[in-house]
């Protein structure tokens, strides 16, 4: 299918070959059409999918379409709510991309920052807004921000939004909104308290669904490596040294186990960066530049950097802590494999979470592979039940010499 088809005009499609997009994704295929017909929409896709573009494109086009010479200046007619402020950025990058052949214009406000610039584009107007939702929030009760001319509302990542508490912010940013306007939901998963938010605020949705929340990406190896807590930093170490080469992100799920595992690896030599959510927004945008442009090779995270965030060419995700909700592992080891390329994720078990290890297979729905022969083996007998993979992995086998771990072929 052409973009063309799904009844984009010039400037978008113009924008969108500048991109270098040939074809549209699954969720763009589904969600374009409706949202250019004002349609309300929930839609289950998560980061990679596509899904910024899904619903940037219609959105921009209904306002380039519809623009309103009378209006005195430019109104926020598109308001795009984001749980995290690199999200944040990342769509506004993209409206900013696919805008490039129009008037329209985009503004971002986000925390952790001085509030004048982003006040003095506002000022200047703008047609689309992309906020997180304190930030948007204090601009609104200090009157600089006017919701009243919004035509589409979008919750992007409404599950991490409720999980991070926002639950009340989202409706009251709704309630400022005018009653009419069209709302899009994305969500990557969609638990319970999603399904109800979306009853609540949507009219008559139609819903789109492209992967399911449980799905991890075929293309990556899931190694499960069972090891004493004590030995989790050496046995990083280990397979930093031995097994992965290329970009790594290695989660925590700590902001002090991700400062700690910082200055370890810096110890031992290695350049590596970090995110979380103490750190300023500056100190975490140049953490992921660096990392983006390949300055550094390993950036060490918090679950902030689990969703949301397309980087591409990560060779392998570390999960030095398993995450005690299922769903973030998935988040987690999305990172890697992406736009086809083959990817591994290691996670470290100590016996304290192996039942992470259990609720992770179940919602996967599939057995991790484990690494047996590894220098910082957990005591045997304090391992579960452990289902062994009938293709048993190459490297899944003994690191038993130091010759035969020469001859063993490395990842990449
Ligand atoms: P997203 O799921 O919105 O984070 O998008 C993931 C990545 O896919 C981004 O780097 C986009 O630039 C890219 N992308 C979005 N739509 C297309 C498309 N139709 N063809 C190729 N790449 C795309």
């Amino acid at each position: 299918m052409q973009f063309r088809e799904l009844g984009l005009n010039k400037p978008i499609v113009k924008a969108i070959e500048a991109q270098g997009y040939k074809n549209p994704t699954l969720i763009q295929e589904q969600a374009i059409p409706l949202v250019l017909e004002k349609k309300d929409v929930i839609a289950s896709a998560q980061t990679g999918t596509g899904k910024t573009a899904a619903f940037a494109l219609p959105i921009l086009q209904n306002l380039f379409d519809r623009q309103d010479a009378s209006k005195k200046g430019k109104k926020i007619r598109a308001l795009i709510i984001s749980p995290t402020r690199e999200l944040a950025l990342q769509i506004e990058e993209n409206f900013n991309n696919y805008s490039k052949y129009t008037n329209l214009r985009t503004g971002i406000v986000y925390g952790g920052v001085s509030f004048e610039p982003q006040k003095e584009v506002i000022r200047k107007g703008i047609d689309i807004l992309i906020a997180t939702p304190g930030r948007l929030l204090d601009l609104h009760k200090q009157d600089f921000v006017h919701l009243d001319y919004v035509e589409t509302l979008v919750l992007d990542e409404a599950d991490l939004m409720l999980d991070m508490g926002f639950i009340d912010d989202i409706n009251k940013i709704v309630r400022l909104c005018p009653k009419n306007k069209q709302q899009l939901l994305f969500s990557a998963t969609m638990p319970y308290k999603v399904v109800e938010l979306a009853k609540t605020i949507l009219k008559d949705p139609i819903k789109i669904e492209v992967a399911p929340t449980s799905s991890t990406v075929k293309n990556v190896e899931q190694l499960l490596y069972y090891v004493p807590k004590q030995d989790k930093i050496e046995l990083c170490l280990h397979i930093l040294r031995n097994t992965v080469k290329g970009n790594v992100i290695i989660f925590r799920r700590t902001k002090y186990g991700v400062d700690k595992l910082e200055e370890s690896l810096t110890k031992n030599g290695y350049k590596a960066d970090s995110i979380h959510g103490d750190k300023t927004q500056l100190l975490r945008q140049e953490a992921l530049q660096k990392f983006k442009n390949g300055e550094v090779r390993i950036l060490i995270a918090t679950d902030v950097a689990a969703r949301g965030i397309d980087v591409k060419n990560v060779d392998a995700v570390i999960n030095f802590d398993l995450p005690n909700i299922s769903e973030t592992y998935v988040h987690r080891i999305g990172r890697t494999g992406r736009a086809g390329k083959n990817g591994v994720a290691f996670s470290l078990c100590s016996a304290d979470e192996k039942d992470y290890v259990l609720s992770i297979q179940k919602l996967i729905n599939k057995h991790l592979d484990i690494v047996e022969d590894h220098p910082y083996p957990l005591d045997p007998d304090a391992k579960p039940e452990v289902h062994k993979s009938p293709n048993s992995s190459k490297y899944r086998k003994g690191r038993k010499s130091e010759a035969s771990k020469k001859k063993k072929k490395r990842w990449y």
